[in-house]
Formats: C-alpha cells, sequence, structure tokens
C-alpha cells in the first residue's frame, strides 16, 4: 500500500470505508505532515486541529454505527482532510480574507459550498493564506506574510489561492477550496502542479463567499487528479436560493471511462494565446500536452478569439469596480477592525486606512474612479460592452469546437518579490485566465509537464457554459495517459 499522503481523494475514502485506516488517523498523518512542513510553506492563516480532530471523530463514530445497521449510501467524503481559503466562511473559525480588516471577524455560519462538503463528511484543517480579498497573482499581498511554492522556496506558489495550492501539492491534505475571480484557482494550481477547477458561474453558490468581483467570483475545488475534482465539483454545485445568482439546473452525474478516448472531441486551440513574452517551455508543454489528446482521438483546430487582448483592461475595470463597491462595507462599523479617533468620518477614514493593505486601496481607488459620475460611460459602460464582445468570441468559437484548450499562465512560478514593486507585471500574469471570467465559461486547469528549474508547467481547457463533464472528460484522459500530476514536490519533513 502507498503511504497515506499520497493517496488521492478517491483512495482516501475507500480506505477509510473499507477500514483500512480511520478517519481519526488519516487526519494526525496529515496533521503531522502540517506541523512538520507549516513553518516552512506558511500556506494557512488559521489552522483548525481540533475542530478537525473532532470532526474525524465523528465521522469514524458515523462509519462504525453504519457498519451496525447500514442505512443509504454512506456520506462520499467521509472523513477526508481537506483545507478551505480564507475568504470562505466556515461557522465559528475565523475568516480574515488574508486582510488586516477582518482579523477577528468570526462568522456565524458557513458558506453553501463549505457547507455541503461538510455534510458530505469533510475534515477542515485549517483555513488557507490568499491575497487580501483574493486581489493578487502571487499570495504576497496578505496581511499574513507569503506562501512558499512547495516545489522552490523561493518562489511564489500562485495567487490568490496560493495557500490551497500549496498544501495540496505539499500532500498536507487531499484537496482543498479556492476562488477564481481571474484566475484564482487555475493559475495556483499551474504553478503548483495540482488540478484546479473554475465551475461555471452560477454553478456553485457564492453564498458565504466574502465578495470581491460579484459578477466574476466562483469557487472552485483544487485536487491532485480530474477525478477527485470531479467529485468534489459535483458535491459543492447545484441551486441554493440564497445566492441571487445561482442556477437552478440539474448537476449531471460524473462518469468516467476506463479508457482513454477522445475519439470525436474537438479541440480548439486559439492563436491570441501563444503570445511573444511566453515561456518557451510553457508553450512546448501545452503544444505537446494538445498532440497528445490528438494521439487519444481528438480533433485539433485553430481558432481565434480576436477581442482576448482586450481582457485585460476590461478586468482590470470590472473587478475594481465591483469591489470598490463590495469592500465599502468595511467602514469600522459593522465589521471588523475599528479605529476610531474623532468623529464618523474618521472613524471610516482611520478603519480603512489602518485595516486595508496597499493592493485592495489602489483597486478601491480604481474601482470608485472608474464608476465617478463622468468617468463612467468612458471607463465602466465600456468595458461592459467589450466584456459582450469576449463572451461572445466563445459564443462563436463553441459552435466549431467542444472545448479551448491554452495555457493558465505565461511562466512558471516567479521568485517571491520579483513582481510586488510592479502591479501592471503582476496583473500580466493573469492573461490568459481573466477570459473565462469575464465569458463566465468554465476552465480546468491541470499539469502538463515541468520547465527546466523542476517548475510544474500547467495548462488549462475551457467549456461551454455549464459544460464541466466535457472538461472532466479531457482532463481524466489526459492524465490517465500521463504522470505529471502524480509527480510530488521533495519536501524535508523535520
Ligand atoms: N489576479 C487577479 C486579481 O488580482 C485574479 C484574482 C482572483 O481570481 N481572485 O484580481
Amino acid at each position: 500500500m502507498r503511504e497515506p499522503v499520497e493517496f488521492t481523494v478517491l483512495e482516501a475514502v475507500q480506505a477509510i470505508q473499507k477500514g483500512q485506516i480511520s478517519s481519526r488517523e488519516l487526519t494526525q498523518v496529515c496533521l503531522q505532515r502540517i506541523t512538520a512542513l507549516e513553518p516552512t510553506l506558511r500556506a494557512y492563516i488559521t489552522l483548525t486541529p481540533d475542530l478537525a480532530m473532532a470532526q474525524a471523530d465523528a465521522a469514524d463514530k458515523f462509519l462504525a454505527e453504519w457498519r451496525q445497521y447500514p442505512q443509504g449510501a454512506l456520506p462520499p467524503l467521509l472523513g477526508l482532510p481537506i483545507a478551505v481559503k480564507d475568504v470562505l466562511c466556515l461557522a465559528n473559525v475565523r475568516c480574515t480574507c488574508g486582510s488586516r480588516i477582518l482579523e477577528n471577524f468570526i462568522p456565524p455560519y458557513s458558506a453553501t459550498a463549505v457547507e455541503r462538503l461538510l455534510s458530505a463528511g469533510v475534515v477542515v484543517t485549517g483555513k488557507t493564506n490568499t491575497d487580501e480579498f483574493a486581489m493578487g497573482s502571487s499570495t504576497e499581498n496578505s496581511a499574513y506574510g507569503a506562501t512558499h511554492n512547495p516545489w522552490d522556496l523561493q518562489r511564489v506558489p500562485g495567487g490568490s489561492s496560493g495557500g490551497s495550492a500549496a498544501v495540496v501539492a505539499a500532500r498536507l491534505v487531499f484537496a482543498a477550496m479556492g476562488t477564481d475571480t481571474g484566475g484564482s484557482v487555475r493559475q495556483p494550481a499551474s504553478f503548483c502542479g495540482v488540478t484546479g477547477l473554475k465551475p461555471t458561474y452560477g454553478r456553485v453558490s457564492r453564498y458565504g463567499l466574502v465578495a470581491y468581483g460579484s459578477s466574476l467570483d466562483c469557487i472552485g475545488p483544487m485536487a491532485r487528479t480530474t477525478e477527485d475534482v470531479a467529485l468534489l465539483y459535483s458535491i459543492m454545485a447545484g441551486y441554493d436560493r440564497r445566492d441571487a445568482t445561482s442556477m437552478d439546473l440539474p448537476v449531471p452525474p460524473i462518469q468516467f471511462s476506463d479508457k482513454p478516448n477522445l475519439k470525436g472531441v474537438r479541440v480548439g486551440v486559439p492563436k491570441e494565446y501563444f503570445i511573444s513574452g511566453i515561456q518557451p517551455e510553457v508553450e512546448k508543454a501545452v503544444r505537446q500536452a494538445v498532440a497528445l489528446m490528438q494521439t487519444l482521438g481528438a480533433e485539433i483546430h485553430e481558432i481565434s478569439l480576436p477581442h482576448t487582448h482586450y481582457a485585460l483592461p476590461v478586468y482590470y475595470l470590472i473587478a475594481p469596480a465591483e469591489a470598490s463597491a463590495n469592500l465599502a462595507r468595511y467602514d469600522g462599523v459593522r465589521y471588523g477592525l475599528r479605529e476610531s479617533d474623532g468623529d464618523t468620518l474618521e472613524l471610516f477614514r482611520n478603519s480603512r486606512g489602518a485595516g486595508f493593505g496597499p493592493e485592495v486601496k489602489r483597486r478601491i481607488m480604481l474601482g470608485t474612479y472608474a464608476l465617478s459620475a463622468g468617468y463612467y460611460d468612458a471607463y465602466y459602460a465600456q468595458a461592459q460592452k467589450v466584456r459582450t464582445l469576449i463572451k461572445r468570441d466563445f459564443e462563436t468559437a463553441f459552435e466549431s469546437v467542444d472545448i479551448i484548450a491554452a495555457p493558465v499562465a505565461p511562466t512558471t512560478a516567479f521568485p517571491i518579490g520579483r513582481h510586488s514593486g510592479d502591479p501592471l507585471a503582476m496583473y500580466l500574469e493573469d492573461i490568459f485566465t481573466l477570459t473565462a471570467n469575464l465569458a463566465g465559461v468554465p476552465g480546468l486547469a491541470f499539469p502538463v509537464g515541468f520547465d527546466e528549474h523542476l517548475l510544474p508547467i500547467g495548462m488549462q481547457i475551457m467549456g461551454p457554459h455549464f459544460r464541466e463533464d466535457l472538461l472532466f472528460k479531457v482532463g481524466h484522459a489526459y492524465q490517465q495517459a500521463t504522470d505529471w500530476h502524480q509527480k510530488m514536490p521533495l519536501l524535508e519533513v523535520s
């Protein structure tokens, strides 16, 4: 038998169900590894070992009782240790969003997606590090310090779900929850060599996700394999009356074939995603992955998504505009940090001034500017129009192809500090991921190789709205034929 830390989600769940290991034992294995590696990785903001042990014991008790009186199916993730990005509410555990302003905020309820995983039996080891309010691409914008990439501790894990990507890559847990507003599941998945899904907008309820860009935000699972990601997704997805943008559509059960077969799948390769400036090894690995899909039966077509180069300016108007409205609630009165000295205006100013970090302030200023009278039409309204063109690009493309294959990011993981003084260089890291959020389509990122520094390279496949099943089919077939997703970073366990 393999070491328990190397189990996939499916293997871990089966081992518990078959009684080969208890949830308590498996959780202890994870907690020990967290104790050994967390001082180097700094992937968590808050650890919840007591909660985890209590949930593990409850899972073991449930299983023991079920064995005596089996009733119905077992909860599908019974006893499985996971981690949750710290922008998602977990009842009675502080939710900081990587910000000082919410340092002591303890939500009394759990996000719907978290709640669904809890009902499926998961054990939560803690809340993972994130760029402040998920604004960033490296996890360096966290008020709690940067997370280190398990493949090279001098480098970033990507962001903003960098903590979640790092804990999965380092085998501290079997899966983690992330969020993706402009790439924050896919890009850290790519930088850390794990598999991550940004679902269709509206597929997973945003209730209990602290809002950043409400028309873009998606909650998505991160794990090592497509099968695992698909399982978590199928539990998290589905209608929720507490999110007005949640879609009331059935979530079809996910089925996988035993043999990798992509016969008849039309894969579009957009020329706009292979621009100059992209790291040559990234382009090469993605093209090789596409060639492998062809040998598995897929048809490859070159396509064009002509408005791609507008995605960056459009996103960096719309996301800050929405953020400036969403973050207005942190005023020292209702939530979090209060720095009071003088009148009400002083209270607002001091609390926000002390509580928000520089990137969040920059976005609030950008967004407020883009929404202000006189500039609204020139910037925000214009950006919304171009967003529609970007969405139409995808609709047109999906008339002739089933999925679109592209790199996740132009580079592999960069050194800590490289872009932290240059916001525009950081924004460029998102150039290939923003489009899926603007169009609302799903995207699956998974590892397709390594560069010369032995850093993981990721690719993404995007599909039509609500066709996550197609992405899973292709991602799974690719992983059946390759073993990139099984590679594990070498970390010294003290
Ligand atoms: N890096 C992008 C941003 O800073 C996307 C972040 C995200 O997806 N949460 O806005």
